[in-house]
């Protein structure tokens, strides 16, 4: 869009987070999203990197013929197929379908950085599969090869569907309605669903002293996805508040359906990695887990729970608290190079 020599500011009540009228996408200041710049801080605040987490005594495990037993080889490499390519599928939703129809600058400004979180992430799984000597063409083809990857991604792609043609607009009830599904589907089920099976694998393993420097790549993560989750819930219920004609009875009804789908898949995913159980979990409480997890997310986005299940994993709560206290700089020495440090 042209810029035009003039004397009128902007007005920030003009300001949505699609559809903003005289929508400047390019002057941050005066900011109208706050949650936007909040969770821009918090990412900075949060940084950290995959190599610097020492992988040394997983890579011991992994070598050795007792630490692990055939069941947990199996559940992390599951685990990994559906990470590896995960974070890839959600950073082309923020690059390509969802940053180009935000119209509020702050938003977009995090999700540039939530974009560089993505890549980070690809990183750390990168980084586990090289540390352990994993067949990387097993694990990354994972996502085509493996029933129950597949089926979960599958079903996130075709949200996309309609969004990645070069000619969709917003606007349109229709049209607006379909990004408001596809930030319902990339962040609650997606991010706030699909990673959590996952997650509870890693951390149930760590909780017996297994693979804790993989376990603890995933913490970090999780406290990255967890803001990702928070923005993309701050989006959906700013877009209710600026937009409630799109919030129909039909449209609820709808989210409600996606999300019961994705408990499903998600179940399914989560036996996959578990057909036996392990170290005192069951397939039924992976089941009431998925189930807790997904009332949760329907609740703040204003819906009502469908399962009513209680947590069966107090301690993935632990986890996530402790990730959220743990801070990178302090527990690693680091030598990153800052503006007045820098030689040339
Ligand atoms: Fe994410």
């Amino acid at each position: 869009m042209p810029i035009q020599l003039t004397k009128k500011r902007i007005n920030i009540n003009n300001r949505k987070i699609i559809n903003g009228a005289d929508a400047d996408v390019v002057q941050l200041y005066p900011m109208k999203h706050l949650f936007a710049w909040e969770a821009y801080n918090t990412g900075n605040a949060n940084h950290w990197l995959p190599t610097e987490i020492s992988m040394q005594q997983d890579i011991e495990q992994w070598k050795s013929k007792t630490a692990l037993s055939d069941d947990e080889r199996t559940a992390l490499k599951i685990v990994l197929g559906f990470f590896t390519t995960a974070d890839s599928l959600a950073a082309n939703n923020v690059v390509l379908a969802v940053y180009k129809h935000v119209t509020s600058p702050e938003c977009r400004l995090y999700l540039l950085r939530q974009g560089y979180e993505e890549a980070v992430h690809t990183h750390a799984y990168q980084y586990i599969v090289e540390s352990l000597g994993l067949d990387e063409s097993e694990i990354f083809n994972m996502y085509r090869e493996r029933q129950s990857i597949y089926n979960k991604d599958a079903f996130i792609l075709s949200f996309n569907e309609g969004i990645f043609d070069p000619n969709f607009k917003t606007g349109t009830l229709a049209n607006d309605q379909k990004f408001l599904e596809n930030i319902v589907v990339f962040s609650i089920i997606m991010e706030g669903i699909f990673f959590y099976s996952a997650f509870a694998v890693m951390f149930s393993l760590q909780r017996h002293n297994k693979l804790v420097g993989s376990a603890e790549q995933i913490q970090y993560i999780m406290r990255d996805e967890s803001q990702h989750l928070n923005f993309g819930i701050n989006l959906i219920n700013t877009i209710k508040e600026e937009q409630p004609e799109l919030w129909t009875k039909e449209f609820q009804e709808k989210m409600i359906g996606l999300v019961k789908e994705a408990v499903k898949l998600e179940y399914a995913f989560a036996i996959d990695c578990f057909p036996k159980g392990i170290m005192g979990i069951n397939a039924d409480s992976f089941k009431k887990y998925i189930e807790y997890i997904a009332d949760r997310r329907l609740q703040r986005i204003g819906l009502s729970i469908v399962y009513g299940s209680e947590n069966p994993f107090p301690w993935m709560s632990e986890a996530v608290d402790l990730s959220k206290e743990k801070n990178f700089f302090e527990t690693r020495v680091t030598e990153y190079k800052v503006g007045g440090t820098l030689e040339w």
